[in-house]
């Protein structure tokens, strides 16, 4: 297998070990100059004229075609903008929209909360009856009958790292007859995906985990290339107009996928984007993944050989596994505040898991042994009963 080891390309700080880029990938150097040189020659110089002159109007759908390249999807199916929070509103409300007699929007107890609560949100505003029913992660299969208009999941469970079979689900969603929305959130970037071959209506995610992006990068959106005319967006904003400079007072949407955009794209977060995305021009995602598994079961076997009080929360066969494996301590919090006081750098959500992500492009098997060294030390000694890793943070 080619190494897929591109640790040169991203900027890590000294020392420490980075288990933490299934929430927020680090940032390739690359990036760091290609937003300078963009403030200044482009913002800087071009002010209004770069629009067009640095085609920043076309951004959403150039760097959505890259995007589509890593989940296979075919070009201009997929296109940019916004927060993963306004794109799984906006796959639910075209999903429904599809399905106008029926009043069931099936989820899992395993998805990010974001996602729960616009759904929530979008049926009330809509007053017409429907109902969220959140199932647990196996029995979504039987929650699906003729009353149920949409199926709404994240592929890799954020906390367990817990992995749904794409393929069978969307298979069962549509012999239901509902339409099938999937969160690629952890899964872009750590994972091959073939949305084609899946038949799903729509899928959501967000690029500032595995695909590096950075803080506030955004999210995209894809729609089946022969839906893409009849989904209705309910988020009318004027850059999913068929024509936006017209400054129609009525509202027309854009042919195909670009009528899922809404306002003004972030330009400076694109191009951040853009520029990330460029890694994946050397590595294929077959061998990434491969890497995250070998990683895994590295970390894995290590840290339970070392660790008897950690308890695996992840399925033990990687391929029902995302790119993360996490732990249950009863004493989580503190012990990861220990481990990040050592360099290495993972994170908790409660109750009690302890997250660490996997990212072969600037992790080899010396830094995992490294990191369960670490860890066996913090949790052999109890180095985390140490007063300064108690208190709370407001972001975990
Ligand atoms: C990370 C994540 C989000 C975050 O949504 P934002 O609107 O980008 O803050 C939403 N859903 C899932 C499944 C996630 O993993």
């Amino acid at each position: 297998m080619p190494t897929v080891t591109r640790k040169e390309m991203f900027h890590l700080p000294e020392g420490v070990i980075y288990l933490d880029g299934n929430s927020l990938g680090p940032l390739p150097r690359a990036v760091a100059q290609r937003t300078a040189t963009m403030m200044r020659e482009e913002w800087g110089e071009m002010l209004i004229r770069g629009w067009n002159a640095a085609d920043w109007m076309g951004q959403p759908a150039r760097v959505g075609d890259r995007v589509a390249g890593l989940i296979g999807a075919p070009q201009g199916s997929v296109v940019m903008g916004d927060t993963l929070s306004i794109k799984v509103y906006q796959a639910l409300a075209a999903a429904l929209a599809m399905r106008p007699d029926r009043r069931v929007v099936i989820s899992d107890s395993g998805n990010f909360p974001t996602d729960l609560y616009m759904a929530e949100g979008l049926l009330r505003t809509l007053g017409r009856g429907h109902e969220l029913r959140v199932v647990a992660p196996e029995e979504v299969t039987e929650a699906m009958g003729p009353e149920v208009a949409a199926v709404m999941l994240t592929e890799v469970d954020y906390r367990t790292g817990r992995r749904h079979d794409m393929a069978a689900l969307t298979r069962a969603a549509q012999d239901a007859g509902a339409v099938m929305i999937w969160d690629l959130a952890h899964s872009a970037g750590a994972l091959p995906v073939d949305l084609t071959a899946s038949g799903a209506e729509f899928a959501v995610g967000c690029t500032y985990k595995y695909l590096n992006g950075g803080p506030g990068a955004p999210a995209f959106i894809y729609v089946r290339p022969d839906l893409a005319e009849e989904a209705q967006p309910a988020l009318q904003g004027w850059l999913g107009h068929d024509a936006p400079f017209a400054f129609d007072l009525d509202y027309r949407p854009a042919p195909g996928i670009e009528r899922m955009r809404v306002g003004t794209p972030p330009v400076l977060q694109m191009t951040a984007l853009e520029e990330a995305l460029r890694v994946w021009d050397s590595v294929s995602m077959e061998d990434v993944r491969a890497e995250a598994v070998a990683l895994m079961e590295r970390f894995i076997s290590g840290v339970e050989a070392r660790c008897p009080g950690l308890e695996l929360a992840s399925p033990r066969d990687p391929a029902q596994r995302g790119s993360q494996v996490s732990f249950r301590f009863p004493e989580g919090y503190a012990a990861m505040q220990a481990l990040i006081a050592r360099g290495v750098i993972g994170d908790f959500r409660a109750p009690d898991i302890m997250r660490f992500g996997f990212t072969p492009l600037y992790l080899d098997a010396g830094d995992i042994d490294a990191a369960v060294e670490v860890i066996a030390e913090v949790i052999g000694e109890e180095l985390w009963r140490a007063e300064e890793y108690q208190s709370r943070a407001r972001v975990t």
